[in-house]
């Protein structure tokens, strides 16, 4: 199970690095809502996480996410206090603090440019999260922290990208074009040459006239010949100059 884990954990990792270009420092902001559940089940997040990402990684929070869980009551006494040893982000709610997943939104913003990864177990800040293309998101499973499967938006943002990469340029549009251009001219001289062969050959012709005339005319003279020839052959020489001498008389 924990190597299964492992192992989605470094191909989302991947996901995000060659789509969205995640680079280390990993920078995790972390709400109370997460380090509460990390505490009920004794999770040393500062020691796991990087385990379990692997390479740097820069726990963050803000001054909304300590003020909210401190205001829960003593119980999440705990849980600001691991809060408040990450780094605390500067955030546009000095004067007057929000909601943590209020000011997580902010931050995050409409595509996530600072590449965070936000670490929580509220469901409504999850639900935003999911919303946007590139925010990887952490969760506690029991003991365990789990990196979410790629929201169907990033896996929709990655396929357009993907699709954007290999789609010609304007450059290699036009490379095409001409291509297609001496592509389609020397189609056309293919067609030509191709249709030389049905002209008539006058070579042929000719040839067929000769044998015409020798299949005509030589027949019956060739095998009179013949006859001729083999009548000499088969008369002997004596009765011969006999004939010869009778037709004298
Ligand atoms: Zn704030």
């Amino acid at each position: 199970m924990k190597i299964k884990r492992y192992k989605h954990a470094r191909r989302y990792l991947g996901f995000y690095k060659n789509l969205f270009n995640f680079q280390e420092p990993h920078l995790v902001l972390v709400d109370g809502t997460f380090t509460c559940m990390a505490l009920r089940h004794k999770t040393n997040i500062q020691e796991q996480l990087p385990k379990y990402l692997g390479g740097n990684i820069q726990l963050m929070t803000t001054k909304c996410a300590i003020v909210e869980t401190e205001s829960l009551g003593k119980e999440l006494f705990g849980a600001a206090a691991i809060l408040k040893r990450y780094k605390i982000l500067k955030c546009p709610h000095r004067e007057k603090p929000v909601p943590g997943a209020d000011c997580f939104t902010e931050l995050i913003g409409e595509e996530n440019k600072q590449h965070y990864y936000i670490a929580t177990q509220d469901p409504e800040l999850t639900e935003h999260v999911h919303t946007i293309p590139g925010i990887p998101l952490l969760y506690m499973n029991m003991n365990a922290i789990v990196l979410e499967k790629p929201s169907k938006a990033s896996n929709h943002f990655a396929e357009k990208l993907t699709k954007k990469k290999t789609k010609p340029s304007a450059v290699e549009k036009e490379t095409l074009k001409q291509l297609k251009g001496t592509e389609e001219k020397s189609k056309v001289e293919r067609q030509k040459k191709r249709r030389r062969p049905k002209e008539p050959n006058p070579l042929s012709v000719k040839r067929k006239k000769k044998n015409k005339s020798v299949q005509e005319t030589p027949k019956g003279a060739e095998t009179a010949g013949r006859r001729k020839r083999r009548n000499r052959s088969k008369v002997a020489k004596h009765i011969r100059e006999q004939m010869r001498t009778s037709d004298e008389r």
